[in-house]
């Protein structure tokens, strides 16, 4: 294992300054092309935050990881469980009943069945997403009697991966609108506009899927395999 990076007090805080130089100055660059950059340098920023060993400085420069999950949790909290999946097994057919429908392949053409794995929640307090770079697989565990509505949270983060990688929070706003999109698609409007409430109430930022990069992406992506 390596060891523990630490670093002083003024190290970090002069880093934090020129995070912030370099942010600010990208902010005002026209064009996608410093996109990739500004991701660079807010992964960056999180880092130094996750490494700082003061209490203090992690308190004044709080990490900006994932901002919304708190507020997401709750949101989803304002969707009624109409159906709680209590075994591995159900869990594992309700995933598959998503992955194979049509809308669902069309958008995300690499996570096919074969690409999941369904486990049983290490602990008991969360149900998890994990995926693998190297092998492109992704793992979905689940705590006992989660409800679909999870199934489709971790399976949001699935879907933002394969258009985001680690590029952004884990729950920001392409998140948020990937997890309602599978929502209205898998379990009907009227569970999609509880959830959409559910955001309002919560002050959840989601961008609608058709207005997102990934999606762009992807329709460009099948238009270039569809070509003869
Ligand atoms: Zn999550």
């Amino acid at each position: 294992m390596p060891p523990a990076l630490r670093i002083g007090a003024e190290e970090w805080e002069y880093l934090q300054e020129r995070i912030q130089t370099i942010t600010d100055a990208l902010e005002h660059q026209p064009g996608d092309t410093l996109k990739d950059w500004e991701w660079e340098i807010k992964r960056l920023a999180w880092s130094l935050h996750d490494i700082a060993q003061d209490n203090e400085l992690r308190q004044k420069y709080p990490s900006r990881r994932d901002a919304q999950r708190a507020k997401l949790y709750r949101a989803e909290g304002a969707v009624e469980r109409r159906s709680r999946l209590t075994t591995v097994v159900d869990q594992q057919i309700c995933l598959q009943s998503v992955l194979r429908q049509d809308w669902f392949r069309a958008w995300f053409p690499e996570l096919t069945p074969d690409r999941f794995v369904v486990a049983r929640a290490k602990t008991q307090d969360r149900s998890t997403h994990d995926a693998d770079p190297a092998t492109r697989n992704h793992v979905l565990s689940f705590v006992d009697a989660a409800p679909d509505t999870t199934v489709l949270h971790e399976l949001a983060h699935a879907c933002h991966y394969a258009w985001y990688q680690r590029r952004t929070a884990p729950h920001d706003a392409n998140f948020a609108g990937i997890l309602l999109w599978l929502t209205v698609s898998y379990l009907g409007k009227a569970v999609g506009r509880q959830l959409a409430q559910g955001y309002v109430t919560a002050g959840v930022k989601f961008t609608h899927v058709h207005q997102q990069p990934g999606y762009a992406d992807a329709r460009a992506a099948a238009k270039l395999t569809n070509t003869p």
